[in-house]
């Protein structure tokens, strides 16, 4: 069965490049009644961070990227890559290597004057009938990998198709270090084996990676999993997206009023295809998504894009699914929501496109608002005064819903023989604070009557 990995470095805070990383191969295992696993690489211990953690695990939790297995750190799984070390040693797999590093530098040099690609050029590689140099006192040895010699490393990738790389391309790698630290290709190769991972779906920055990791899974005696390497996600300015320059935190889209249905639906479009279909929900990218769909080329973040596509969400989202959603927002800033708001998020969902830009507008429907000079200036002239007392006067008996309020509105009209946009604008600017708003009998049925009243005696 299938069998896949997310196994991020939590170095920065997750952007939407990098969790895009995690989406394919959820929703692959998830298509397929697979097994996700979360490992978390962490071994680079100066550049790693808990908060980082954090943000990878409250990130793919909003997302609902949830995991079957895991998190795994690495970190903790120290004891087990020296004990693959031990038997990579007892089975002459790898070598200790005593070149200093000044020598690898000159070595370097020498190459690169000689217009050579610069690579190890296997010193201390013990071979039948080779004398190796004297063991310089007191200095650590690396662990190098005896890379095949001779042939090719081929995989056929599941995005850029078929790769073949020479092995006499690829030095014999450095596996552990020189205080017997395991190095990052070799921990990914044992822990993609020991967590039987079937298919690796990662960033196209570890496409060179991939032919040392195949021999590393070979001298093991394991066959390599299938390997997908998607493109890279390129920001607003066609740099790769990365935390360096500028990229939000995953959830900062949360914060900023993103649905996750609506960030997984944008994402999912973001280097995958299925035919010209742009809005779906979860449930449809689960049954329409495969790795034969992945695009080839590098695509470009979008946030007006990704706006849109959120658009869409929020007008197919349920009233009252919305409503805790813009809750939370309200209750941020101090204010206690209603029975009201459901109803307030289905009047006003189809303006916003966020839920924090809808959490603004119904905050107009419990605090005071502020019509701006302009506007008053604009829509409350003396001649609309009458009007607007008699609209209070009438308002104060009436049932308070939107049918009988309607019909007040009408009266008014018919008595002063103002047309519906003379009133509704002062209204609007008054009780609301602005002129744009959803019609209006239907904006004053969710203010309460009072509220109304004391708002429209402010002209
Ligand atoms: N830890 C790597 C990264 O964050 C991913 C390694 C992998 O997927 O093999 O880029």
């Amino acid at each position: 069965t299938v069998r896949t990995r997310f196994a991020p470095s939590p170095t920065g805070f997750i952007h939407l490049g990098n969790i895009r990383s995690a989406l394919y191969p959820w929703a692959f295992a998830r298509s397929q009644g697979g097994t996700f696993i979360l490992r978390i690489e962490d071994t680079d211990l100066e550049r790693s961070s808990q908060a980082a953690v954090d943000v990878i695990l409250e990130g793919m939790a909003w997302l609902g990227l949830d995991h079957d297995e895991g998190p795994h750190y690495q970190m903790q799984r120290m004891d087990r890559y020296k004990e693959v070390l031990r038997q990579m040693q007892e089975r002459d797999l790898v070598y200790p290597c005593y070149m200093s590093v000044a020598e690898l530098d000159a070595l370097r040099e020498r190459q690169m004057a000689n217009k050579e690609k610069p690579r190890y050029d296997g010193t201390w590689r013990p071979e039948p009938g080779k004398t190796l140099p004297p063991v310089p006192a007191g200095v650590q040895p690396v662990l190098r990998f005896r890379n095949p010699v001779g042939g090719s490393v081929a995989w056929d990738d599941k995005v850029k198709g078929r790769i073949e790389i020479s092995n006499d391309e690829l030095d014999d790698l450095v596996i552990a270090r020189p205080d017997g630290t395991p190095t990052y290709n070799f921990c990914v190769v044992v822990d993609d084996i020991d967590m039987r991972i079937t298919h690796v779906v990662r960033g196209d920055d570890h496409v060179n990676n991939t032919p040392r990791q195949i021999n590393i899974f070979r001298a093991l005696g394991q066959e390599p999993p299938v390997y997908a390497h998607l493109p890279t996600v390129l920001n607003e300015r066609g740099e790769k997206m990365s935390k360096r320059n500028g990229a939000k935190p995953v959830t900062q889209f949360r914060d900023e009023g993103y649905l996750a249905d609506a960030v997984v639906n944008y994402l999912a479009r973001l280097g995958w295809s299925h035919g010209d279909a742009e809005i779906f929900s979860r449930e449809q990218f689960l049954q329409w998504f495969s790795l034969d769909h992945l695009g080839k080329s590098a695509a470009q973040f979008d946030e007006a894009k990704l706006r849109w596509v959120n658009a869409q969400h929020m007008k197919a989202m349920p009233d009252s699914e919305l409503a805790p959603l813009v809750e939370k927002h309200l209750r941020a800033r101090g204010i206690e929501p209603d029975q009201r708001l459901a109803q307030l998020c289905g009047l006003l969902k189809d303006r916003c496109d966020t839920t924090v830009a809808l959490a603004d507008w119904a905050a107009r429907f419990y605090l005071p608002v502020k019509p701006s000079d302009e506007d008053l200036a604009k829509h409350i002239t003396e001649g609309v005064r009458p009007a607007l007392s008699m609209l209070a006067r009438m308002l104060e008996g009436v049932a308070w819903e939107k049918a009988a309020i309607a019909e007040s509105i009408k009266e008014v009209l018919r008595a002063t023989g103002l047309k519906m946009p003379q009133l509704a604008m002062p209204v609007r600017v008054l009780v609301l604070g602005t002129a744009q708003t959803p019609s209006l009998d239907a904006v004053l049925e969710l203010l309460p009557r009072e509220v109304v009243l004391q708002r429209l005696a402010k002209s």
